[in-house]
């Protein structure tokens, strides 16, 4: 199949081509990503192709995001395979630009939401949403949407981004899309292709944890954390005995802010290492 989809690696290009198409009143829409797709990611291509008159994706392993032990020159990346990807899930433009470009050498300006960067995911990568929200910032003044599309997969994201999106202004509305699973529950991630075979099974431990969490709350009525705690640290490690939790944290779903009871609007969100692959996942409890 013929794809009139364009690629564009100049951020002057991009800009150009997205304030002409404003100009003729068309509507963007901006799903940003490290590439390496999965369904997951082609979900959040389909949804905002159904909103706007025009899709652009961003691929771009965002360095700045990634700690000095984290995995960013092991980042797996496929740039052909990504492109024929979007074009299959209807994207409209691809925008690719390289680090040299994006962070050129007297760069020295950063983005910073406070507070709620400073708990779960922000805990643990204490440079990482300064990277994302500098990213972001970003790609929202080149692009120029009028919504973007996050997966709810990244759900503290969601939030600093919104966070971001409404304390400085930006005329941009957040769509959520679900968390897109594997068959076995697993949630999508490029990560996931770490995995060897025999390890592979072993991820589902976090699904499984929240599985059960939502099972207590919901058929036993059980409302305390750290009861909850106790059962999913138990279940992650009688799947995976070496795995290292992270964390499992229950907040307020609009808040963020950690709860002592469990409500209808309690999400449980947790990170945890197995065999070395830093994996998240999250679940309403309700
Ligand atoms: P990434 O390439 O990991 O930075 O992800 C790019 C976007 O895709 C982010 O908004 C993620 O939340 C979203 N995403 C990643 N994995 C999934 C998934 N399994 N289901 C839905 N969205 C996802």
């Amino acid at each position: 199949m013929k794809s009139n989809m364009k690629t564009i690696r100049s951020i002057p290009q991009m800009q150009k081509l997205a304030r002409a198409m404003t100009a003729q009143n068309m509507t963007i829409a901006l799903v940003p990503t490290m590439g390496f797709l999965h369904d997951g990611h082609l979900s959040l291509i389909r949804r905002a192709r159904k909103l706007a008159d025009v899709v652009v994706t961003s691929v771009f392993v965002n360095p700045i995001q990634f700690g000095p032990k984290d995995d960013f020159k092991a980042y797996p990346r496929n740039e052909k395979k990504d492109i024929k990807a979007i074009a299959s899930a209807g994207g409209d433009i691809v925008f690719v630009p390289r680090a040299e470009l994006v962070y050129p050498v007297d760069f020295q300006t950063f983005v910073t939401v406070e507070k709620i960067t400073a708990t779960l995911e922000g805990e643990f990568r204490p440079t990482h949403f300064i990277g994302v929200t500098t990213v972001v910032a970003k790609l929202f003044n080149v692009v120029r949407p009028d919504l973007a599309v996050f997966g709810m997969k990244d759900y503290q994201q969601v939030m600093v981004i919104q966070q971001m999106i409404s304390d400085l202004n930006y005329p941009i509305k957040l769509i959520v899309a679900p968390t897109v699973r594997e068959k076995d529950g697993l949630a999508m991630s490029s990560r996931n292709s770490y995995f060897t075979p025999r390890q592979r099974p072993k991820a589902i431990c976090l699904y499984a944890a929240l599985k059960q969490a939502r099972a207590m709350v919901l058929r036993d009525g059980v409302d305390k954390p750290a009861v909850l705690k106790r059962k999913m640290t138990q279940v992650i490690l009688s799947i995976c005995p070496t795995a290292q939790i992270d964390y499992i944290a229950f907040t307020d779903f609009d808040s963020l802010q950690p709860v002592k009871r469990i409500t209808r609007n309690t999400i449980c969100s947790l990170a945890v290492r197995v065999h070395g692959v830093r994996l998240i996942d999250n679940m309403k409890l309700s």
